[in-house]
């Protein structure tokens, strides 16, 4: 441990003397804390393979399988500096200004590397463009105007920078649009919303951590990317304030950063970005004397100031997120490739010859045999558990009873109705010489012929409904054991619905034989 802490000091000053000009976060490192810059070092080598996982794991767009990974999100009300904390953060230029400037979610990952050449890449619609500091700018607008239109609409399609160089803090965070109420010519209507709606897409779930952008001339509690982080961060766990502008408006910010009137968990750090054409060296130096000398400035204290302090602290809060959602995140990562794997499994294997389809084919044939026979004969249901019409012997069951019902409470099985007028009618017409007080034959074959015709549709009604019923049923049975199989199922339903249409059409011949039959006699053989 002693020797580890050792030979990072020396890695630190060997830094610091080599490059005496550059004020860059490296140098601060030591300045600040001296302590701190082992841990850090050899933190860095530590932390970047899972950063690198978590940027892949980013780009497969692992968030549409609703696992959220471990963010940094800068959010703010419009022009409060995120993008320049950004820049400062980087050392490069982003578009910055008046009025909308970030109109796409922009990934940022920043990644020390030792070479002194930076390399900058974009990514977005999958493309990656290589670009440099001096074009990063223009490279990031194109980029915008490609995504989200060249008017001032705004788009929730990430845009990804990766940033490589020299002395940059290993951190990703994504810049987000900032907050506008009022839409300017050329905004749609429902700006606001939109933006806020990328925002709380962001920041709500728990693994992110919220750098709020806050500039020191408004009052916190009126910001309303505050009201927005308070509202899926109660406690303020979660946030971290960056408190921008200290050089326009000193007065009364370390009265503001201590009161923490807005909640603030992570705390607060009060910064002052580089203006106009200053270079990024001359903008930290320039900070650093801002917060040493100015009267106000220079009573807060120095843990809570300066760019070198904030990527520290951002490393660390990294560090401490990753940290905590990472056993997690292999958990759910895991179980979704189990379930994934599972799928994989009963997708159906490669057919390649005639003989591997027909072996197929049987398959399915004799599984759906199997499942009709159990739901139609047996009335073992535990393939469908759940769904009612699928079990079929209760049902069908429940058809006939209806059906008898039906025919007992037809008009013709009601005795009483109207009976003696009609015999007295029907008695009338058949007047003829036989014996008295019997009733003649062709009487009684009248009546019944006439009930009989009466109630004659329904049976072939019945038939026919049963038969629907069973075509619903082996239509679906078939459907599920060939559902890997999709020029299978078509095929299968339009022969199971040519072999049913058969049958039900002798079925239905049967039935109408039987029932012209029944209109010819006054008895029945038939015990249906
Ligand atoms: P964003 O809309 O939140 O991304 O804000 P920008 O980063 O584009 O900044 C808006 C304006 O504020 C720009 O003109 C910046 O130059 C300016 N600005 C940002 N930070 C500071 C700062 O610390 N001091 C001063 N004086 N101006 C700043
Ligand atoms: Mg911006």
């Amino acid at each position: 441990m002693t020797s580890g802490k050792k030979k990072n000091s020396i890695k630190a000053t060997t830094v610091n003397k080599h490059d005496e000009s550059s004020s860059s976060l490296a140098l601060v490192h030591v300045d600040v804390d001296v302590d701190l810059a082992p841990i850090v070092s050899s933190y860095n080598e530590k932390i970047r393979p899972v950063l690198d996982a978590l940027e892949n794991l980013r780009r497969l767009n692992i968030a549409k399988e609703g696992i959220q990974l471990p963010t940094i999100v800068v959010v703010g009300d419009q022009s409060s500096g995120k993008s320049s904390v950004l820049e400062s953060l980087a050392g490069i230029s982003l578009p910055r200004g008046q009025g909308i400037c970030t109109r796409v979610p922009l990934v940022m990952r920043l990644q020390n590397h030792p070479l002194p050449n930076p390399e900058l890449v974009l990514e977005y619609n999958g493309k990656h463009v290589s670009t440099d500091e001096k074009n990063v700018s223009d490279a990031i607008n194109t980029a915008t105007e490609e995504l989200a239109g060249t008017a001032k609409g705004i788009c929730n399609t990430p845009l990804t920078l990766i940033v490589k160089k020299n002395r940059v803090p290993d951190l990703t965070m994504v810049d987000l649009p900032g907050i506008t109420r009022v839409p300017v010519h050329g905004q749609p209507d429902n700006i606001y919303d939109q933006i806020k709606d990328i925002i709380m897409e962001y920041i709500t779930p728990e693994e992110s951590i919220i750098l709020n952008v806050l500039s020191a001339t408004v009052d916190f509690t009126t910001c309303e990317s505050i009201r927005m982080s308070q509202s899926v961060d109660k406690t303020g766990l979660r946030t971290l304030a960056v408190v921008t502008k200290a050089d326009k408006s000193p007065e009364g910010l370390l009265e503001k950063v201590t009161a923490d009137d807005v909640n603030i968990g992570l705390g607060y750090v009060c910064v002052r970005n580089r203006i106009g054409e200053e270079s990024y060296e001359e903008a930290r130096n320039e900070e650093q004397k801002l917060f040493e000398s100015h009267t106000l400035l220079s009573r807060i204290d120095k843990s809570i100031v300066g760019i070198p302090v904030l990527a520290e602290k951002l490393v660390h809060v990294q560090a401490m997120i990753i940290s905590k959602t990472l056993p997690e995140l292999v958990k759910k990562i895991n179980e979704k490739l189990n379930n994934s794997l599972h799928e994989l499994e009963n997708l159906p294997a490669n057919l390649s010859s005639f003989a591997d389809a027909m072996s197929a084919f049987m398959h399915i044939v004799s599984l759906s045999r199997d499942t009709l026979r159990k739901i139609l004969l047996i009335g073992d249901f535990e393939e469908y558990p759940e769904e009612k019409q699928m079990h079929c012997t209760a049902r069908l069951v429940e058809m006939l009873n209806s059906f008898a019902s039906d025919l007992q409470n037809s008009a013709e099985s009601i005795g009483t109705k109207d009976f003696l007028m009609d015999e007295i009618k029907v008695l009338e017409e058949a007047k003829i010489i036989g014996l008295p007080n019997f009733m003649p034959r062709t009487v009684f074959l009248t009546l019944l012929q006439r009930k009989v015709r009466g109630v004659s549709h329904m049976p072939v009604n019945f038939v026919d409904d049963v038969w629907n019923y069973l075509e619903t049923i082996i239509t679906m049975v078939l459907k599920r054991h060939s559902e890997n199989y999709y020029q299978l199922q078509v095929s299968t339903r339009r022969a199971a619905e040519n072999l049913i249409a058969k049958k039900k059409k002798n079925s239905i011949q049967h039935v109408i034989q039987a029932v012209e039959m029944e209109k010819h006699t006054d008895h029945t053989c038939n015990p249906e």
